[in-house]
């Protein structure tokens, strides 16, 4: 059965963090965070009685509560019994026409995410949003439009090009539009997608990719730094003549995905000799894997509107397949992340990536290495390790503070008390209206 979201009493915060006293011309005070559980976000065993000191937007001191003294004057805030992670980024969040999905998903917990394919018209009305509430998040990465080849799966969130030449100077307007990641859709051919890879690098930014159809052994060899999708590994699973007739399948028509990836997965054997090439590389080149495996969940119990009813057994084996491979993905070298991507079947509005986190426990992972997927490990994607993602001082103060344990039972990440973005804390229940 399905998670349920549990009852919890939501805490109505107001802001009179250090940034808003600041606004009143009084000097900004320490805010103490004590007597709380900490999970910093490295993998690191759970701080049991910690203390964190926060000043302005950032982290000033975290550790075990006698080895940080309390600043003079300092605001304290008792949290016994609760737990305090680090805000969740989340690496695949599609804005799409929606921009009040990210505010109520700050309010779940995500304090930063990447849009990995979008025009930036799309995000005026975010930032105007967040502006005029004076939040200092969510933190918005952008990819600007998908840089896809002829007949793009998705035309309005693309831009096209033709050859290796058209694809670099499209990849440098990104870049140049303030693209700090770039996304490479899977009509590229692969010249053209080394060309987007190599201004990746000449900018110092990650590139990273929807496959499908493209040989992810061959691309994440030529330095593609990051994986969107367990599937993007579909082709690399099976048999050359198999993966072909996928290949062609959707080449013709970009829907044969839909019913044509479960096939390729439920049928791939994990441990044979394609799977074995593409661990070999993996384990060379240690890519960021977003697997965001919310979206493809399919349940033989809960069936699909308008799926055949053969179809039924094969997506659900397909999933199950999906999992095994991203853990092994993971075992093997990947570097796992978490990306909820914004609407899928299982989970309700705002509550994608807490349902990624409970599959990548399902897949295998303890509850601790998926928080460190959705927060040190995903800023490290982001090429932010030194501003996000942990605990650890000098970095910004972007938490969340948990009723229950989620080292335990993930579902626990369900049980968001408060938000922090920059030092300041959200007003929670007026975004879980949006
Ligand atoms: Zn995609
Ligand atoms: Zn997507």
């Amino acid at each position: 059965m399905r998670k349920l979201f549990r009852p919890v009493a939501f805490l109505v915060v107001v802001a009179v963090g250090p940034l808003a006293l600041h606004a009143l011309g009084v000097q900004p005070r320490s805010l103490v965070l004590d007597n709380v559980r900490i999970i910093d976000g490295t993998g690191a065993a759970p701080i049991e009685q910690g203390r964190l000191v926060i000043e302005a937007d950032r982290l000033a001191r975290v550790g075990p509560a006698e080895k940080v003294p309390v600043p003079a004057n300092a605001e304290r805030v008792d949290l016994s019994g609760r737990t305090i992670v680090p805000g969740l980024i989340d690496l695949h969040f599609h804005i799409e026409n929606d921009p009040k999905l990210a505010l109520r998903q700050l309010s779940h917990g995500i304090t930063a995410f990447r849009d990995p394919g979008q025009w930036d018209e799309k995000f005026v009305e975010l930032r105007r949003m967040i502006a005029a509430d004076h939040l200092a998040g969510p933190h918005i990465f952008t990819a600007g439009p998908h840089i896809d080849g002829e007949h793009p799966a998705y035309p309005a969130d693309s831009v096209v090009a033709r050859d290796p030449d058209e694809a670099r100077r499209e990849a440098e307007i990104n870049v140049r539009n303030g693209a700090s990641a770039l996304k490479i859709y899977f009509r590229l051919p692969f010249a053209s997608a080394k060309a987007v890879i190599d201004v990746c690098n000449a900018h110092h930014i990650p590139c990273t990719a929807h496959l499908e159809i493209l040989e992810a052994r061959e691309l994440i060899a030529a330095g593609l730094h990051g994986i969107e999708h367990v599937t993007s590994f579909g082709t690399s699973i099976v048999p050359r003549n198999q993966a072909e007739v996928y290949r062609q399948a959707v080449l013709a028509d970009n829907d044969a995905r839909r019913d044509g990836r479960y096939r390729l997965f439920a049928s791939a054997n994990l441990d044979g000799p394609e799977a074995q090439a593409l661990y070999a590389v993996l384990r060379e080149r240690k890519p960021w894997l977003d697997a965001t495996l919310a979206v493809f969940e399919r349940r033989a119990d809960h069936p699909e509107e308008g799926v055949k009813p053969e179809m039924v057994p094969v997506m659900a084996a397909g999933f199950e397949k999906m999992k095994q491979l991203t853990r092994r993905a993971g075992l093997e070298g990947a570097r796992l992340v978490m990306g909820g991507h914004s609407t899928v079947p299982f989970a309700s509005r705002g509550e994608a990536p807490w349902r990624e986190l409970e599959l990548l426990v399902e897949s295998g992972l303890s509850p601790l290495e998926a928080i460190t997927a959705a927060t040190g490990t995903a800023a490290g994607f982001l090429y932010r390790s030194d501003e996000l993602g942990n605990l650890r001082s000098g970095l910004k103060a972007d938490l969340v503070v948990l009723h229950d344990d989620p080292s335990r039972d993930i579902a626990a990440m369900r049980t968001v008390e408060r938000v922090m973005v920059g030092g300041t804390w959200v007003d929670i229940a007026r975004y879980r209206t949006y």
